[in-house]
């Protein structure tokens, strides 16, 4: 067979990325990706078949998903005036909103470390991306965000409220000085919402450039991928051109629908991981040589002495739990790892094994 012509077709910058890598799981605590750690009592779980068994799988599904979205508006209390689009996984959001902007020298941009798909879906999309530093203590640096928005222009700013991996909520002064400032979009990414008691879903409208995204994957639903993105219909309907047909399928609309009748359940697993993330931030707090940072989300990210964190993570894998290490990126992630928030024995069994590796 003759060699594919791989290098004269698929673009450069393409070529460049790695793809986004998942590690195996199989049997391991999984503390590496803000899951939640609860599943549904049997007689929900039954509920929800009974519910799937009437989706007609041989039509196409809802192309807009109307009826989950008259619900989310509702528990996500998107405002009346605004619209509302869903996705994919809000993944897929990010995607439709880079192509939507896109050129080539349109620029993305967003502080860093932050989310990494930001990064990756502007090169998808041939955007120039523009990551900016945070401060030493993870807060945005006004002073740098001004300067990057005023040299750069950017299309779009996208910013994790809270932030990923970082965990905290940025200053809410910080942010509405980046609205004020931004000539382009601004999208408030708030995918860990239900663990970080603060939200610009009631600002929609302030700013017309404002732009809310959130997902369910954090709260329940990862295997789902339902994302959605509330903001002036004017910008949606231009965004919905974009989206693929039936982009949400049959089985997640259902399955949404019936998870969202549920939610006050979802809220109490949600309060539950609230305040286990309080017991796990003072478990490492106790840690000797640990250092801990505050987290509005459900996951903690933490230090460990340097050039320990390949170490302790590669003790923890062999002690069967799975966390992040960001080491890899260096910089203000140098000696860095991040853990989700578990279940109390979860979370017991990755401090318990935390403690021996870093006295070994
Ligand atoms: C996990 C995560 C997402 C991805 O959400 P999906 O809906 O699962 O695609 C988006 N933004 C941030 C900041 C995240 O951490």
């Amino acid at each position: 067979m003759m060699k594919p012509d791989v290098a004269r077709w698929v673009r450069p910058e393409i070529r460049a990325l790695s793809a986004y890598h998942v590690p195996p799981a199989q049997g391991l605590v999984k503390l590496d990706a803000m899951e939640n750690p609860y599943g549904w009592p049997p007689e929900v779980v039954d509920a929800w078949l009974e519910r799937l068994r009437a989706v007609p799988l041989n039509r196409y599904p809802d192309p807009a998903g109307g009826a989950l979205k008259e619900a989310l508006r509702g528990v996500m209390a998107v405002p009346a005036d605004m619209a509302l689009m869903l996705g994919n996984g809000s993944d897929e959001l990010i995607q439709i909103i880079a192509q939507a902007v896109s050129g080539p020298e349109r620029v993305l941009l967003s502080p860093e470390p932050g989310f990494v798909m930001y990064r990756m879906i502007a090169s998808f999309t041939g955007m120039r991306y523009v990551g900016v530093p945070l401060a030493a203590d993870f807060a945005l640096d006004r002073a740098a965000m001004l300067a990057a928005i005023e040299e750069h222009r950017p299309a779009v700013i996208f910013l994790a409220y809270p932030n990923n991996p970082t965990g905290n909520l940025f200053a809410r002064a910080d942010v509405e000085a980046v609205l004020d400032a931004a000539p382009g979009l601004v999208v408030l990414d708030e995918a860990y919402h239900a663990f970080a008691d603060d939200s610009f879903m009631g600002d929609l409208g302030r700013w017309p450039n404002l732009l809310v995204m959130r997902t369910l994957s954090k709260v329940a639903l990862a295997g789902l991928r339902l994302g959605l993105l509330a903001g002036p219909p004017a910008w949606l309907e231009e965004f919905d051109k974009l989206r693929l047909p039936y982009n949400v399928n049959s089985l997640t609309q259902a399955s949404a629908l019936f998870a969202l009748e549920q939610w006050p359940m979802l809220e109490q697993q949600a309060a539950a991981i609230v305040r286990e993330r309080a017991a796990l931030l003072e478990g490492l707090a106790r840690l000797p040589g640990v250092q801990v940072y505050p987290s509005r989300a459900n996951f903690v990210l933490f230090r460990v002495p340097p050039g320990r964190a390949d170490a302790v993570f590669q003790g923890l894998l062999q002690r069967k739990v799975l966390i992040k290490n960001l080491a890899g990126a260096g910089g203000v992630l140098a000696d860095c790892l991040r853990v989700t928030v578990g279940t109390p024995e979860e979370n017991r069994c990755f401090l318990d094994g935390l403690k021996e590796v870093l006295a070994a």
